[in-house]
């Protein structure tokens, strides 16, 4: 009998200690779980003299309910103690003003190079891309541009090693894609080109997306169809086009693609140096001699190429006058789009 007042005042200290869930946990399986000190002792009652047992049993079940009242008190007080606690911790000051967030947009050369994909993928063209670091046989020899071609001094070129440029336009993509599959094809090549260059029209780094055609029987009218129906949905349906005799070493025939200024409809002005025309691109049918290197035959299957600069597009669509501004990341400028 005196081992349980000790273990009832021994119990009581503890519980005064305890400062969480966890900590009365223990106290309860002490106590009360199957090897706990209660249990125990009602284990010794058969040793017992009888005439003790009654009063024995009978104590050890009172301090039994004691205990397990005591710890269903002691836990809801805790419960209620972590409740507050989280409550205060996560509390919303609702007085607060908000967060200003200030959203994103879209640069204008990838505006104006997404609206130029979008209608060329409805025209039926799928999208291909390459690597920006290229060999020079992609580059200039498979384009029909051999070292000693004078062709190679209007790109001026940033060369890694005597093999390995950086691409100076996006025709290898069309190359390797003719490398790698059978006609027909259909496709159009985005991306970053570089060039040794830099003044209020040129950038080292600028876009260009050529677009390729190869099928059998594709001639210079499905050419010119092509690329009116492009530009009178990039510009106006109104917007003349016109088709220059031009030289590529990729195509043969080839042709420069003028529009009519957009700036002051034909009549001249400083953009177009009163000419009234405005170059956009370059085009022309594939030259046999491209289909030979990448062994498509010429006899059988014939194709159209065409490129153009996306930032020349974007400043005549949005009558940008410095080509630079693009890639100067003034806010500013780029929040006026
Ligand atoms: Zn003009």
């Amino acid at each position: 009998m005196d081992d349980l007042l000790f273990a009832k005042e021994a119990f009581i200290k503890k519980l005064e200690a305890v400062s969480s869930s966890a900590e009365l946990e223990q106290l309860r399986v002490r106590y009360l779980g199957k090897k706990g000190i209660l249990p125990e002792k009602l284990k010794q009652l058969p040793k017992l003299p009888p005439e003790e047992r009654t009063s024995f049993g009978k104590a050890v079940n009172d301090l039994k309910a004691l205990v397990t009242e005591a710890i269903a008190l002691k836990n809801a007080a805790l419960k209620d103690a972590e409740l507050k606690r989280k409550l205060a911790a996560e509390g919303i000051d609702v007085t607060l003003p908000g967060r200003h967030v200030t959203p994103g947009r879209q640069h204008p050369v990838s505006r104006t190079l997404a609206e130029i994909i979008g209608i060329f993928t409805a025209m039926g063209f799928g999208v291909e891309e390459g690597p920006e670091v290229e060999l020079d046989y992609y580059n200039f020899e498979l384009l029909n541009i051999p070292k000693d071609h004078p062709a190679r001094d209007m790109q001026d070129t940033f060369y890694v090693t005597d093999d390995v440029l950086l691409r100076t336009h996006t025709s290898p993509v069309q190359v390797r894609v003719m490398q790698q599959r059978r006609p027909p094809l259909r496709i159009v090549a985005p991306g970053k080109v570089y060039r040794c260059d830099a003044d209020v029209s040129h950038t080292p780094m600028f876009h260009q997306i050529e677009g390729l055609m190869v099928d059998k029987d594709i001639s210079f009218s499905h050419l010119k169809g092509t690329l009116e129906a492009f530009l009178h949905r990039c510009f106006t349906p109104e917007t003349p086009v016109r088709f220059r005799p031009s030289f590529f070493s990729f195509t043969e025939p080839s042709a420069e693609v003028d529009i009519g200024c957009i700036f002051c409809a034909g009549k001249g002005c400083r953009v177009c140096k009163g000419s009234g025309w405005i170059e956009i691109l370059g085009a022309g049918m594939v030259n046999p001699r491209v289909f030979e290197m990448v062994g498509y035959d010429p006899e059988v299957y014939s194709g159209f190429a065409f490129g153009m600069g996306i930032e020349r597009i974007a400043m005549l669509k949005y009558s940008i006058n410095d080509i630079r501004l693009f890639f100067e990341n003034d806010l500013r400028f780029l929040r006026q789009f």
